[in-house]
């Protein structure tokens, strides 16, 4: 039987991956996508549509591994002057301030690179894409799993299960039997997956001409009818030049804006770094719609970082065979990589302490 079945293949269950292929563990990995990555995503150029910074100067554990898997890196471009906009109608205004983005860091190739890296270490056939977990069942000595996949369900046992996705996801769509407490339920539901209602614009030209005019990209928009909040130079020497940012309209303000969000950024744009804004080649990428991302309680947002790191979710249950991880259920760095990397730090710890012991590969 199957020592350790992990849900999910992004930043956590990867690394928790890697860290069982190493002690020699029985394991395999499930993600529904038929990608590895889960919310780091980026396009063929090395564009991050999810995750983009790092920030050494208290994240440890992602500056670490990013380190350890020799992947380069390069610190946010911020030559230039910023760009502040109060007045819709008005012109964006200078300001001053160092260090905007707080000493981050970004990924040469983007942070796909991590995954690609990762996922490198292990066996391919211990990675299963494309498999969706639909339901757990308590057997007693282990849990059965209820995967879909295209040829059908797929039945499963396990002695471990660890779900390394966000938990709201887990809480809305799994069915468990029996069903977890009332206030592990309370506690997946509560925890709001990190930028999951979050939208991005890439914009793309044939030179970054704002850092001609002395601009360093970077841009904020206060006010609102502004449809993009915060922009920044994504350029990494390579190719094009490129302009990325965070939309300002809320789920629901997108969905009604639709078929004309390219034509609503191309304006912003223009309005914020000059005409030649306006003709960048867009590609826009919209989380909320992602089901594998957002739950339906995600798509109304919160508008600060929540505060993560409630106990209740680092305790398994099941008769400690049934584990619960994914970024925000880190103590440090929820809802960040670094927190997806300190739950998977506290998987393992849990795994290798569970009476049963780990079974080891054949
Ligand atoms: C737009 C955006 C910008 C961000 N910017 C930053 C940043 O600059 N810096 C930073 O540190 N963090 C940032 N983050 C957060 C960062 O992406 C996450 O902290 C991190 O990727 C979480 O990894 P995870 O493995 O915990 O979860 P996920 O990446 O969400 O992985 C969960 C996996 O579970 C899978 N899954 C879900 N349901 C099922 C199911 N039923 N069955 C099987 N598989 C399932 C999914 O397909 C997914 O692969 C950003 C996120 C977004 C969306």
């Amino acid at each position: 039987m199957l020592d350790t079945a992990i849900i999910g293949g992004g930043l956590n269950g990867l690394a928790l991956a890697s860290l069982l292929q190493s002690a020699g563990r029985d394991f395999a990995l499930f993600d529904a996508r038929d990608r590895l990555g889960g919310r780091i995503l980026s396009t063929a150029e090395g564009i991050d549509l999810g995750p983009t910074w790092y920030w050494p100067a208290h994240q440890p554990r992602i500056t670490r591994l990013i380190a350890d898997l020799g992947l380069e890196s390069m610190p946010q471009w911020e030559e230039g002057q910023h760009l502040l906009q109060h007045d819709p109608e008005g012109k964006p205004s200078i300001f001053e301030q160092t260090d905007v983005h707080g000493g981050a860091r970004r990924l040469r190739g983007g942070m796909q690179s991590l995954v690609k890296a990762l996922a490198a270490r292990l066996p391919a056939e211990r990675l299963h894409l494309s498999h969706t977990l639909s339901a757990l069942r308590d057997r007693g000595a282990h849990i059965e799993l209820h995967l879909r996949e295209a040829a059908g369900e797929r039945v499963l046992s396990a002695r471990n299960v660890v779900l390394a996705m966000p938990p709201r996801l887990i809480e809305e769509r799994i069915a468990f039997e029996p069903a977890l407490t009332s206030p592990l339920q309370a506690s997946l539901r509560n925890c709001p997956t990190w930028m999951a209602a979050q939208a991005k614009f890439v914009a793309r030209y044939p030179e970054a001409f704002w850092r001609r005019q002395g601009l360093s990209g970077t841009a904020t928009a206060h006010h609102p009818r502004a449809v993009l909040a915060e922009t920044w130079d994504a350029c990494d020497g390579h190719g094009d030049a490129t302009l990325c940012a965070f939309v300002a309209l809320s789920p629901l303000q997108r969905d009604a804006f639709r078929g004309g969000m390219d034509l609503l950024a191309a304006s912003h744009l223009g309005q914020l770094f000059g005409t030649s804004a306006r003709d960048g080649r867009l590609l826009h990428h919209d989380w909320s719609l992602d089901r594998l991302s957002c739950s339906v309680l995600d798509r109304t947002p919160s508008r600060t970082h929540p505060h993560y790191a409630d106990p209740e979710l680092r305790v398994p249950t099941w008769a400690e065979k049934l584990h619960f991880g994914g970024s925000e259920s880190a103590a440090y760095g929820g809802g960040y990589m670094e927190g997806a990397l300190e739950a998977a730090g506290r998987l393992y710890r849990e795994l290798s302490s569970t009476p049963r012991a780990f079974a080891l590969r054949q």
